[in-house]
């Protein structure tokens, strides 16, 4: 049965990349920890029958296929793997009627399995589609692979979190008061 979709949340993308993902718990030495509760994914824009099946296993596969986008290091490896993406899940533009006159410009998938990678895939189509490849990636610390969405006005994000720059800024600071106490 085809399923209506529409662009998943950017905070709830990051969120289900970055909590579930294998790469992103692996690097922040997290995979003793449980996987975050689904409840956590709130605001997902998905129908609730697809919304309320979504299992551990699902969003680990989830957030393991859309990670190589955010990981892409240039413009047209990032647009060729969100294409597969999109192409893959059988993502169609449709039409809906919802009354006598209104009609509805709708996206829609196959199965229900397909619906959290494409509703996923289509926020990030619209987002790079407007904002350009180099406002995603994966922070740039050390000891992690969150991603981020960059939409801060200057577009110059490079980190996942305050955490991480400020771990990062401490570890250059160190790095260089070594190097002149050995001078
Ligand atoms: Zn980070």
């Amino acid at each position: 049965m085809a399923i209506t979709i529409s662009p998943l949340p950017l905070g709830a993308l990051t969120h289900l990349v970055n909590g579930w993902g294998t790469r992103p718990r692996q690097e922040g030495g997290r995979t003793q920890e449980p996987l975050p509760s689904v409840d956590t994914l709130t605001d997902l824009g998905l129908p609730d029958d697809v919304r309320n099946g979504l299992t551990g296993q699902a969003l680990v596969a989830a957030a393991d296929a859309l990670h190589p986008v955010f990981a892409a290091t240039d413009a047209a490896t990032c647009a060729r793997r969100l294409t597969r993406l999109l192409s893959t899940g059988g993502t169609r533009p449709v039409l809906d009627a919802v009354d006598d006159d209104r009609l509805d410009a709708v996206w829609s998938v196959g199965s229900a399995d397909r619906a959290l990678v494409a509703a996923a895939a289509l926020a990030l189509r619209q987002y790079l589609g407007e904002q350009g490849f180099a406002r995603v990636g994966v922070c740039t610390g050390g000891r992690c692979a969150d991603v981020y969405v960059d939409q801060s006005p200057g577009g110059r994000r490079r980190f996942c979190s305050v955490t991480c720059q400020n771990r990062a800024r401490v570890a250059a600071f160190r790095s260089r008061k070594a190097a002149t106490a050995a001078e």
